[in-house]
């Protein structure tokens, strides 16, 4: 039971380690999985942004184009490549194209504006380009004029042959092209570069931390951004789009996509915080979520704790609980023994175990109602005992109680007993004050390890020390009862073994007719042959009688009286009548006596021969019932012998209503044959038993002056050492062949 329990405790603590581990994973693959998906969404904005920007950028820059190429083939249609001939015209160009000026480069790289100036501009890389037919975007460059941030879209002046005549070109505040993609993203936070194939950085929206000439390099600088470094470098070199983690003063998330214009890329960047920030809502309506989800499965969990508690208390309830009184039983007494022992507070506990005395009888008299409600009172009473905690009191079988108490004095302990004695004194049920005799038995738990059994055996042991006192006493169990006990206990064994060997054997008094001195009958008596010894009846049958053995002793003994007489008959000796001892036991076992008749046709012995002797102490024990035994006795043939008469409190009316064969004045008479008084008993007894139709036996005479005194009285036979000490099997046989003779 306590391993049991102890497994169910582990049971539980893995169980609650199991449930915590399966709410943090949840939560933490939760928490990833939100994560994962917050980035997705903000790398899946920055992908839609990027694309957007290079739309609008890639549209800007085309119609720009457009326009310059329009002006281009107007140019050509006038044939006019290598002058414009109106100045006016070229501002009124520039104006509605958007751009700060224009100008119109020769072959040899002079640029006529429309500002009314004149550059050399063949070593600028959109000159360069465009004289080589390709329409091109500068860089962010400084206006010649004015220094001013600007970019110069150039596109060739073809003639209708396509030769390249001049290159025609629009100066556009730097700061128009950056608007184009210069809508705050992510409140302003995000930020846009433009970098051609090499990484360096054509325009963009600054972002005010990082100066930022060429990406490749400024990736290089941190060793962390090395694998943004080489995607960057793949995708600069392949031209495909994709995304980039990297660290610039604190980690963003970029996204990366070629342009149709040079060979710019475009790369959009996002630090990492802001869109942590952007997707806080999501993050904590998820943790909301979660939580939620927690404390709805501890919820759950505290729920189903609770009632599966609720049920193990109600198992226990109907387990541990007597019905009757309420108290606790024995199965949990016995299970929290050691472990409050432990837990005691005092110096010493003991276990105390409480016996009504004649509870049977209070049952009998006034019906066992009255019983329950009287043990129910006790239960109430003995549990306001209790005074420190790991105390307990319960109830057993019938009225069986016990408690363990804490103490530090014996005085102590005993006080406590005393006043619950005086309180169940008597109790009151329906005008009848009932009177409790409590027999008390008190162990003193000397060892902590001390099992509930053997502290239980010791209790009991103590409690039947009590004589049958007639006020509530209590005993306590000593070393010398330990000592009594263990010897008890070996007897026992010994007996067992000895019934199972037959160890036990009939030995044979001669009983004499006292006119003749002939044998007529003899008693059969038991002898115990253990070992080399031969133990008389003293050492083994109250002991037998007390724990049960007893019918089976005097079965065997029986038995070999009934073997030996059917051989010595069997040798020509003649049957003499033989009694046995029966034991009180029998008296109430009618199958017993039904036994004895069986012995007795096995052997062929003739009921005549057998005679019962029982002695006088069972006619105190219940006279109406020995008087059916004795009938039945009769009914079956058997003669039936009153022994020991004097010594119990039999009266002269119940030995007439037991019809008793045969009377046998008891030793004790007989040794008081020689005083007055004695003697006047002696022949007083005889002449009453005469008077009843008895035959008289004295038993126990050991003098001749015994013997002439019963002769003279009219006693019928003798028996005792003045003729013949009990002899064993062979001697009486020897005997008997020596009568023959
Ligand atoms: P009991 O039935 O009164 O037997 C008579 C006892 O007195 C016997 O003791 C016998 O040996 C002893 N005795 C006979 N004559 C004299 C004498 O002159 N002087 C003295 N001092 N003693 C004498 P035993 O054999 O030791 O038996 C003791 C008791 O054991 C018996 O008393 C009887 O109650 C019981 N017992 C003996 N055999 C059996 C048996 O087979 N079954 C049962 N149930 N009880 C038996
Ligand atoms: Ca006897
Ligand atoms: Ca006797």
């Amino acid at each position: 039971m306590v391993l049991k329990v102890k497994n169910e405790k582990n049971r539980k603590w893995y169980f609650l380690v199991l449930y915590i581990v399966i709410v943090i994973a949840i939560v933490f693959v939760f928490r990833k999985y939100v994560d994962n998906k917050v980035r997705q969404q903000s790398t899946g904005v920055l992908e839609d942004l990027a694309h957007h920007n290079v739309m609008l950028i890639e549209t800007k820059v085309n119609d720009t184009f457009q326009k310059l190429n329009n002006l281009a083939t107007e140019i050509v249609a006038q044939k006019n490549y290598d002058y414009i001939h109106n100045r006016k015209e070229m501002k009124h160009f520039a104006e509605v194209l958007g751009f700060r000026e224009i100008g119109v480069a020769q072959l040899d790289g002079t640029a006529y504006m429309s500002t009314d100036t004149k550059y050399n501009v063949s070593k600028r890389d959109y000159f360069k380009r465009s004289i080589k037919g390709e329409q091109y975007i500068s860089e962010i460059l400084n206006d010649m004029r004015d220094h001013a941030k600007v970019n110069i879209y150039s596109v060739p002046i073809k003639s209708k042959t396509g030769d390249v005549k001049g290159v025609l070109f629009g100066i556009s505040d730097a700061e128009d092209f950056m608007k184009i993609f210069q809508i705050p993203i992510f409140n302003g936070y995000g930020y846009t570069y433009l970098i051609d194939e090499k990484g360096n950085v054509v325009s963009g929206s600054y972002n005010e931390e990082i100066e930022m000439t060429n990406l490749l390099e400024n990736l290089g600088y941190d060793s962390e951004n090395k694998e943004a470094k080489q995607s960057l470098s793949s995708m600069l070199q392949e031209r495909k789009g994709g995304s980039l983690y990297f660290n610039a003063h604190g980690y963003c998330y970029a996204n990366f996509t070629p342009l149709n214009v040079n060979n710019w890329n475009l790369v959009t960047v996002v630090p990492e915080d802001i869109l942590q920030q952007q997707a806080k809502t999501i993050t904590s309506v998820m943790q909301m979520i979660s939580l939620g989800i927690i404390l709805g499965a501890t919820g759950i969990l505290a729920f189903f704790i609770r009632l599966q508690k609720k049920s193990e208390e109600a198992l226990k309830k109907i387990a541990y609980i007597d019905a009757l009184t309420g108290l606790y039983n024995k199965p949990y007494f016995e299970e929290k023994f050691i472990h409050n022992i432990k837990a005691k507070s005092r110096n010493q506990a003991a276990l105390v175990v409480f016996n009504i005395r004649k509870f049977k009888i209070i049952n009998e008299i006034y019906g066992e109602h009255v019983g329950s409600n009287l043990l129910k009172s006790i239960a109430t009473i003995l549990e306001k005992t209790l005074r420190f905690e790991k105390e307990m009191v319960m109830h057993g079988y019938a009225d069986e109680f016990l408690a363990l108490y804490f103490y530090n004095t014996k005085e102590e302990l005993e006080e406590r007993i005393t006043t619950f004695l005086s309180k169940i004194h008597t109790v009151s049920y329906k005008n009848n004050r009932i009177k409790i005799n409590m027999a008390v038995g008190i162990y003193e738990i000397d060892s902590l390890e001390c099992s509930f059994e053997r502290a239980y055996s010791y209790v009991n042991m103590a409690k039947k020390q009590h004589k049958n006192s007639l006020v509530s006493s209590f005993e306590y169990y000593s070393d010398k009862l330990k000592a009594n006990e263990l010897e008890q206990k070996k007897l026992n064994d010994e007996i067992k073994e000895g019934i199972q060997k037959k160890e036990f054997k009939a030995w044979f008094q001669p009983k004499y007719d006292i006119e003749t001195g002939d044998i007529v009958g003899a008693e059969a008596l038991a002898r115990w042959y253990k070992n080399d010894n031969i133990l008389s009846p003293y050492y083994f049958v109250e002991f037998s009688e007390r724990v049960g053995f007893i019918q089976e002793i005097d079965r065997l003994i029986i038995e070999d009286v009934c073997e030996k007489m059917s051989r010595w008959y069997k040798q020509g000796l003649p049957y003499i009548p033989v009694s046995v001892n029966l034991s009180r036991a029998y008296l109430n076992n009618e199958d017993a006596i039904c036994y004895l008749k069986e012995i007795l046709e096995k052997y062929h012995i003739p009921k005549e021969y057998i005679q019962l002797e029982i002695t006088e102490s069972c006619i105190v024990d219940s006279e109406q019932e020995l008087a059916k035994v004795i009938d039945f006795m009769h009914e079956l043939g058997f003669q039936v012998l009153l022994d020991d008469f004097g010594v119990g409190y039999s009266s002269l009316t119940s030995i007439n209503n037991l019809k008793f064969d045969i009377l046998k004045i008891d030793k004790s008479f007989v040794d008081s044959i020689g005083n007055v008084k004695g003697e006047e008993i002696v022949k007083y007894t005889i002449s009453l038993g005469k008077k009843l139709g008895m035959d008289i036996i004295a038993e126990g005479v050991e003098t001749k002056e015994q013997y002439e005194f019963l002769k003279q009285e009219g006693c019928n036979m003798i028996q005792g050492y003045y003729f013949c000490k009990p002899l064993s099997s062979d001697d009486f046989e020897k005997l008997l062949y020596t009568l023959e003779k």
